[in-house]
């Protein structure tokens, strides 16, 4: 914290509900003022235009009916994200503009909770055609597919998620659409100590009924391997057979046929088994194949395909060199990486899949002409001890989302002067467009680079990261580290990324084998995930190609999809008037009544909360109409005023107190201040 002496506020300002009504904006001021509201249990507060919420991580009784009527009526007004989801309806109705709530946070900070709430207050007011229920009950399901247990969050949220619920005229819910973001692949097949896998897979084996359990041939957690590796079965308080079943209900109500949902338990036994299956050597030189044994036939017979074109497809891959296609048997690490991304992509598709299906139910009553709210719960930024391709990637979609955050806040301040006719030339606002270009320049930028490297087959996390330093240390935001290390200048701080793996996961390759196999067997699932992932090639793929290492590098590159989709993104919430809703984590062990006061500065100042503060000083924060002014100060006046208008005293009370002409500005309607200049003022008017 500041080592500095910095003024403290009045006491009449303590626990401020909008902590733009301090008159000393600083860090230790917002930080108190927050801390204060927690401790009585008070976790919404305003910073200006942004909601920010602090983590309770215990039942608050802020929530339910009661609430949601006293918002809807405006009986209450104290900042909730019942008032942010009831503005947006208002807004959306009164201005006919599309709508959009953006969460944002860290790990564990309660963006996913705080949609759910949002939707259920938009809910309650929109409800009545019953889609409501439908659109609620997507959240159990999404989570129990795309959320896992990690060492920050027992519930954490592994892709991005985008909803947007439509209206119909007169304000009623008509269907809605999910959009999901990058989902964690990797977690299918590999977790940290402690962590766990997505959490339907415990769920599924400790709550499937005996008859289920015999179909697939599902054994308990503890016997497969993806699921052991990390030494972590169970979550504190959570039931994973009881979130089965209402994981099954959900399904239901979102129309997902009884024997979709066993298909798709299929599915979740194939990924399972598949990590089970084992490489046994065959000759002299390293080459292996799959062990048939339990775990093979498995596999073969609830994914529904010969149990050889299984065991070929894992020992051995199709290329092509130059005219001729030659066989390459494969050797235990590669074997294992075929295993490994087989699974990766059932399970991925699996995910795209029930998205689908989703999207098709609730897409019942939606009328395109119709008006929309969307909500986005997307990974915040993240700066680790390691960082790796996905941070890479989850911090570029911050550094958008922040650009859309300070465009806005500078347009709404912008408004505000011109409208009360203030010349805003006077006012400074940082702008984070350097360190965007350092990532979409092209052909000299980070992702273009990377995918020139991933597209090349020598290309290796090293000569990843020496081509980026050869060509981006001419940029203020990039730094070269030693070896595979290189640092970008975030805005909201400097973060080190290690380049091992990043090819690996850019090029995202399954062997057009593995392809060839699902679409080779007799269960739709499969059928329906190889031709989805042949659509998703740039053009239709036809045999085995050569190209990095044999497989097929024709389908766009992770972080070109990546960029594309946050690309369309932005585009979708630029029509959208967007409300800002920033979640804090007061502390790292998930424990209720603990606030860090370090902690927290450091994500105020990563999610950009300080920044609207540091804007708002920038300009003129403080407003006062002219009227509110003169009566608040008007009798610290020597002179007599009695009979002049506000606008008058207010001018004679600002040359009395010798506040500098470049301290304020007088507009139509209000006196605007720099910050802490009424401070001096409210501080004479105490001591008379
Ligand atoms: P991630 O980025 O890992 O997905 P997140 O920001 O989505 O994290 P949540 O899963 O929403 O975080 O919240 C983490 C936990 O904090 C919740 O499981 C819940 O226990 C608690 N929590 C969050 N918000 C609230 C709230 N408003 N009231 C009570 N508990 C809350
Ligand atoms: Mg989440």
């Amino acid at each position: 914290m500041s080592d500095t002496l910095v003024p403290a506020n009045p006491d009449i300002l303590d626990g401020v509900d909008d902590l733009m009504q301090l008159s000393y904006l600083n860090e230790p001021s917002v930080l108190y003022n927050l801390n204060y509201r927690y401790n009585q249990d008070m976790i919404y507060t305003k910073a200006g235009p942004v909601l920010v919420a602090v983590n309770p991580f215990k039942e608050v009784p802020l929530y339910g009916n009661h609430y949601i009527e006293a918002y809807r009526k405006r009986s209450n007004d104290s900042p909730h994200v019942y008032a942010i989801a009831d503005t947006a309806i208002r807004e959306m109705i009164r201005d006919e503009v599309n709508q959009s709530i953006i969460i944002s946070g860290e790990s564990g900070a309660g963006k996913t909770e705080t949609a759910k709430i949002a939707m259920q207050y938009l809910a309650a007011l929109g409800g009545g055609s019953g889609i409501e229920y439908e659109i609620l009950k997507t959240n159990p399901i999404l989570e129990a597919f795309g959320n896992a247990k990690t060492l920050r969050n027992d519930n954490s949220s592994r892709f991005g998620k985008l909803i947007e619920i439509y209206f119909s005229e007169t304000g009623k819910i008509s269907g809605a659409q999910v959009q999901t973001f990058l989902l964690e692949k990797s977690r299918v097949v590999q977790c940290a100590q402690g962590e766990r896998s997505y959490h339907i897979f415990y769920q599924l084996c400790a709550g499937a009924s005996p008859a289920l359990k015999e179909k697939l041939n599902l054994k308990s957690a503890h016997e497969y391997k993806y699921l052991g590796q990390s030494n972590c079965y169970s979550i504190n308080g959570i039931d994973d057979a009881e979130r089965f079943h209402t994981v099954k209900e959900a399904l239901d109500i979102v129309h997902v046929s009884k024997e979709d949902q066993e298909s798709v338990f299929a599915m979740l036994s194939a990924v399972l088994w598949l990590g089970n299956v084992s490489f046994t050597v065959i000759d002299n030189e390293n080459h292996v194949e799959p062990v048939a044994d339990e775990s093979l036939s498995t596999v073969a017979k609830l994914i529904g395909c010969n149990i050889n074109e299984l065991k070929l497809s894992l020992s051995k891959r199709n290329m092509r060199v130059g005219k001729d296609t030659i066989v390459q048997k494969l050797t235990l690490p590669q074997a294992i990486d075929a295993r490994d991304a087989l699974a990766k992509s059932i399970y991925s598709c699996l995910f795209d899949w029930l998205v689908e299906q989703i999207n098709k139910s609730l897409a019942v009553g939606k009328r395109r002409t119709g008006r929309s709210i969307s909500i986005l719960d997307i990974y915040g930024f993240e700066s680790f001890d390691k960082n790796s391709f996905e941070q890479f990637c989850i911090n570029y979609a911050n550094e958008r989302l922040q650009q859309h955050f300070n465009r806005h806040l500078f347009k709404l301040e912008q408004e505000e002067y011109i409208q009360d006719g203030i010349d805003w030339t006077r006012v400074d606002f940082e702008d984070n467009q350097d360190c965007l270009s350092l990532f979409e320049k092209k052909p000299l930028g980070l992702l273009s680079l990377l995918d020139e490297e991933s597209t090349f087959p020598n290309g290796t996390d090293l000569t990843l990261a020496n081509k980026l330093k050869q060509h981006l240390l001419s940029n203020s935001c990039f730094r070269g580290d030693r070896e595979k290390l290189f640092t970008v200048v975030h805005y909201a701080g400097e973060v080190t990324y290690e380049t091992t793996g990043f090819l690996e996961k850019n090029r995202d390759l399954l062997h057009l084998d593995s392809i060839q196999l699902l679409s080779s067997c007799s269960c739709h699932l499969p059928q329906a995930f190889a031709s989805s992932m042949l659509i998703q090639s740039e053009k239709p793929v036809v045999g085995p190609l050569h190209k990095a290492g044999g497989a097929d590098s024709q389908r766009l590159s992770v972080a070109t999809k990546f960029k594309g989709q946050l690309f369309q993104l932005m585009q979708r919430l630029g029509n959208t008037t967007p409300h800002f809703i920033r979640c804090i984590k007061p502390n790292n062990v998930q424990s209720p009544g603990l606030y860090e006061q370090g902690l927290v500065l450091q994500q105020l100042r990563c999610c950009g909360v300080l920044e609207v503060v540091r804007i708002s000083r920038s300009g003129f924060p403080t407003r006062m109409s002219h009227q509110k002014f003169s009566r608040r100060y008007g009798f610290l006046l020597v002179d007599n005023v009695a009979d002049k208008d506000p606008l008058s005293v207010s001018v004679a009370i600002l040359h009395q107190f010798n506040i500098l002409p470049e301290m304020y500005q007088v507009g139509y309607t209000k006196l605007f201040f720099r910050t802490g200049q009424i401070g001096v003022l409210e501080d004479t008017r105490n001591r008379t």
